[in-house]
């Protein structure tokens, strides 16, 4: 595995990759790797001939300082796993590679009320800082195709919108949630549970299989109530549980009228923020 720090270094092999031909797959990530992430790379391996993971802890998403500082590091265990994994270029730029003083990188698309909501509604700037981190990354790689994470639904849509407002010929690839065998999707924050708080974090995805059946008998707000209430419990803080059209991640209250529904929930658990989905109904969208 070849591994890069500038981004100067980076592009040349690129570009001498394309030049014969190669099609590039792209999956950024913050580190702090486990299976879900790798989960990525081995999709990446099937669908492109070369395969790029980025790992790069970016300071203009987090809102709160404290989560930044607490970001669990983990460079060589996680350059060790993407190796093992077959991953071909490994990506790790300092901060003043992604932002160079000279560089404007903010962008200036507007996500409407897909941002505004959720993880938006919560995190005041995370999904402006995101985009700017992901297009500029999208800048240097120019890959063919980028690998993200249903785990992230939000992240993925206002990916996908930005992708789409670019008129960008990078084509989002979908990547379905690996989750422990108790149902807990993996996280990189999950090491920072005690033992006592992960034997609790199993409710949040027992809490959406479970809303998904209600959904037959009541309406989107009776089962985010209910939820909510479930989510409730010692040590959890629910931030939200949304019932939500898959694209416009608008609450439906009807599930019947919209052919993508997905449900969305964030919680505390201590001092971790975890965040989990599950889509309910989706006629149009192959995910794999
Ligand atoms: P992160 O390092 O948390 O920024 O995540 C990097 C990428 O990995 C994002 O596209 C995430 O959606 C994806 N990802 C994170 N956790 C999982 C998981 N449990 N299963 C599948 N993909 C994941």
């Amino acid at each position: 595995m070849l591994i890069y720090k500038t981004v100067k270094g980076l592009q040349n092999k690129i570009n001498a990759l394309k030049s014969e031909g190669k099609t590039i797959g792209f999956a950024p990530t913050m580190g702090a790797l486990h299976s879900g992430h790798i989960s990525l790379i081995e999709k990446a391996k099937i669908e492109c001939n070369i395969v790029v993971c980025s790992i790069f802890v970016n300071p203009t998403q987090f809102n709160d300082p404290k989560d930044l500082e607490k970001y669990p590091r983990t460079e060589k265990k996680d350059a060790d796993m993407l190796r093992k994994a077959g991953n071909h270029i490994l990506f790790l730029p300092p901060v003043k590679e992604v932002y160079p003083k000279d560089l404007s990188t903010k962008t200036a698309l507007d996500f409407g009320a897909m941002a505004n909501v959720m993880e938006g509604a919560f995190r005041p700037g995370h999904f402006d800082g995101m985009a700017q981190v992901v297009n500029r990354l999208l800048n240097i790689v120019q890959p063919n195709r980028l690998y993200m994470g249903q785990k992230d639904f939000q992240q993925f849509s206002i990916v996908q919108e930005m992708l789409c407002q670019l008129k960008s010929d990078t084509q989002l690839v979908m990547c379905e949630t690996m989750r422990e065998t108790d149902g807990l999707a993996m996280s990189s924050r999950n090491v920072r549970l005690s033992t006592e708080l992960r034997a609790k974090a199993p409710l949040i995805y027992r809490t959406l299989s479970e809303a998904r059946h209600k959904l037959n008998e009541a309406s989107a707000s009776e089962v985010k109530k209910w939820a909510m209430e479930q989510l409730s419990q010692t040590d959890f803080r629910p931030e939200y549980f949304d019932i939500v059209d898959g694209r416009t991640l608008q609450p439906v209250e009807n599930i019947s009228l919209s052919d993508y529904v997905v449900a969305c929930v964030a919680t505390w658990l201590g001092d971790v923020r975890l965040i989990d989905n599950l889509i309910f109904k989706n006629s149009n969208l192959s995910i794999s």
